[in-house]
């Protein structure tokens, strides 16, 4: 039976890549607007993954074609640039049609195969928001062998493969994830000012028969403000967004797991 892995670039989904990953196909569902960093790590643990199995795994990358307006798009920006709507926590389309359509398109036509899921043994309680396809079983072998977050964590410092991603990319490989804090998107002013900009474009793009301005999170300034307030800020203390942390929980199991 075929054996794929969901792989989101995160700690998780690259333990199982490195436990289970021999004669597997490892699965990344790009949305087209994830981060630059996101594409260079997807690079590294392919590179690392194929040596440390002998060439027998592989890494796919696929991408949704979704209608927006009667048009095709294959990136959730030019879905957002269409539609004039950002995805948030109550409207989450960019994970349902942009990271798990195309993955369950893809299996439909795969025959019997098994799909390895990223939950560690912490988190007997959650659930994968995966589509459910009768020629597909789905596994969740790290909680199976009983390992945690922290037991993924150390296999991957072992191998020198343990996700180190920017201040930014705490929640959401994507640049404009509505679950990225203030903090984030501060961040990336410093870190990543070309991203930040795009996000600022498409939320000045998305105005359009609106009263109010339209922001990414209600609670922020408007991006071009809020960017501008950050650069006056680049003599304060910048500490916080250089320190990366842990990464979070909040974007699911198909996003930066
Ligand atoms: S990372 Fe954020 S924006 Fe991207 S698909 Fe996941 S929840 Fe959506």
């Amino acid at each position: 039976m075929k054996r794929f892995i969901a792989f989101s670039g995160g700690v998780e989904s690259t333990a199982m890549c490195l436990l289970y990953g021999k004669g597997a196909t490892a699965v990344f569902t790009d949305t087209g607007s994830e981060h630059a960093e996101m594409y260079r790590r997807i690079n590294r643990v392919e590179n690392a993954l194929v040596e440390i199995h002998g060439g027998d795994f592989r890494l796919i990358r696929l991408r949704a074609s979704v209608t927006a307006k009667g048009e095709k798009v294959d990136s959730l920006t030019d879905y957002v640039d269409r539609m004039q709507f950002f995805p948030s926590g109550a409207d989450r389309f960019c994970t349902s049609r942009f990271k798990i359509a195309p993955l369950d398109n893809f299996l439909k036509s795969e025959g019997e195969s098994e799909l390895l899921i990223g939950l560690n043994a912490d988190e007997t309680d959650r659930e994968g928001n995966y589509g459910l396809l009768a020629n597909v079983h789905y596994r969740y072998p790290l909680q199976e062998d009983g390992y945690t977050r922290q037991d993924c964590i150390d296999l991957l410092e072992q191998r020198g493969l343990k996700p180190d991603f920017p201040a930014y990319m705490r929640r959401g490989g994507c640049i404009f994830c509505p679950f990225k804090s203030k903090k984030e998107y501060a961040a990336m002013v410093h870190l990543a000012p070309e991203e930040i900009d795009l996000v600022r474009i498409l939320e000045e793009k998305a105005q359009d028969k609106r009263g109010k301005y339209y922001r990414i999170r209600h609670n922020m300034p408007a991006m071009k403000d809020f960017i501008q307030i950050e650069k006056n800020n680049l003599f304060g203390d910048l500490t916080p967004y250089y320190d990366a942390g842990e990464e979070q929980y909040s974007c699911g199991v198909f996003c930066h797991r």
